[in-house]
């Protein structure tokens, strides 16, 4: 199959919710990825801040090959060992004392929405249940998700939502403090707003919102899901303010590309999921953990965390030099932390991120008129040039 027959098929058979490129994938390796017409890209995307090693780690897929070999799933009414040794490893390296295993970003953040709920309800306080959330945040999909996600043009057509949600402007403590009230449950916020357009909260702001949740007695739940994983240059965003929330959600870069999410909270809040009150079929898949144990041991052993920070610090100086240049008059923006930044432009990005990936690399729009970038760790300094030589003749 080639591109355009790929294409012909995507129109037929799915539903036709994707925007998706007139592309097909078909093989990746590190940052570059291959179309069904033998088409070489650089991947400046990692799969929207998933394949955070680079396509195809070779040790990543060996770890998984090894372990198709020796049970891909069991129900959650028996233990695994890669489920066990990914909880494990995620208290380790966190806050979290308690880990909830599941498939995807949407699903860590129901378990959240329910964890924060069935918390106040344990402590005596069943009128705790509301939620409150940031303008132009992005929590996923499903029902509960999307009530918590602040941009309306999501909703439409899809209510009744849950009820219990609430929003404030991103980045501004005052409206938060105003906006908690007695039957307040949790606050819940990303560290970095990836999908509304790579927004970064002032310095303070999360330190900030902790202080607020511990004065009201609240829970933080922080949505880590395209920030964690070592994107900004710390394994979890929360550490760059000294403050720790009570509930952490991951997916995305987790399993470098297979389906796997996690939330992590601590030992009062997590102790409030009691038996039979959540579940998921799939959740601590003994594959998906088995990937996500090799990506956690990787980043550690390679100094990732670092690399990210180097590259990242490199490729802002490289974006805010192109700010500066003719091509670059459309650019209103550059922000970002880590190797997750978004250029926001004067018009719609999604003509530039066409032309790039005509150009021979895939970036995305985030927000609108927001192209986002989110390589994988592993990226070179040579391959940084490389995209700031495409954007450059894209938005030319
Ligand atoms: N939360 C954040 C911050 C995200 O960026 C996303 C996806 O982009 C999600 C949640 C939803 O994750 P998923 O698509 O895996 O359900």
């Amino acid at each position: 199959m080639n591109n355009a027959e790929a294409v012909e098929l995507g129109h037929r058979a799915f539903t036709p919710n994707y925007k998706q490129q007139p592309i097909a994938i078909v093989r990746g390796q590190g940052l570059y990825v291959w179309d069904a017409d033998g088409r070489r890209y650089l991947d400046m995307l990692g799969g929207i801040a998933t394949c955070a090693l680079g396509h195809c780690h070779p040790e990543v897929t060996r770890a998984v090959k090894a372990q198709l070999d020796k049970i891909w799933h069991t129900s959650n009414g028996v233990y695994n060992l890669p489920s066990l040794q990914l909880a494990e490893r995620l208290t380790q390296l966190s806050f979290g004392q308690r880990v909830f295993l599941c498939n995807s970003g949407a699903e860590a953040n129901e378990a959240a929405l329910k964890l924060a709920r069935r918390f106040h309800f344990a402590a005596g306080h069943p009128e705790r249940v509301e939620i409150v959330c940031a303008e132009g945040s992005f929590h996923g999909r499903t029902l509960g998700a999307l009530a918590a996600t602040g941009q309306p043009k999501y909703h439409q057509g899809v209510g009744p939502l849950p009820a219990g949600f609430s929003f404030v402007p991103y980045g501004n403590l005052d409206a938060l403090q105003k906006a908690i009230g007695p039957k307040t449950a949790a606050v819940m916020l990303e560290a970095i707003q990836g999908e509304g357009g790579v927004r970064v909260a002032p310095n303070g702001y999360l330190a900030g919102v902790r202080k607020l949740c511990d004065e009201a007695g609240l829970l933080w739940i922080a949505d880590e899901v395209q920030t964690g994983m070592g994107r900004t240059g710390t394994l979890w965003a929360y550490e760059q303010e000294g403050a720790t929330p009570d509930v952490m959600t991951l997916a995305k870069a987790l399993g470098n590309g297979l389906p796997i999410g996690a939330a992590l909270a601590t030992e009062k809040v997590g102790a409030a999921l009691t038996p039979g009150t959540h579940a998921s079929t799939f959740g601590g898949n003994a594959v998906a953990c088995t990937a996500a144990l090799a990506v956690l041991e990787i980043i550690e052993r390679d100094g990732l965390l670092e690399a990210c920070r180097d590259a990242g610090e490199y490729l802002a100086g490289r974006l805010y030099e192109l700010r500066r240049r003719p091509a670059g008059d459309k650019i209103v923006e550059v922000r970002g932390r880590g190797l997750l930044w978004g250029l926001v432009l004067d018009r719609e990005a999604a003509p530039v991120v066409a032309r790039c990936r005509e150009l021979g690399m895939i970036v995305n729009v985030a927000g609108e008129k927001v192209v986002r970038l989110a390589p994988a760790l592993i990226v070179e300094p040579t391959q940084l040039d490389e995209a700031v030589d495409v954007l450059t003749r894209a938005l030319a």
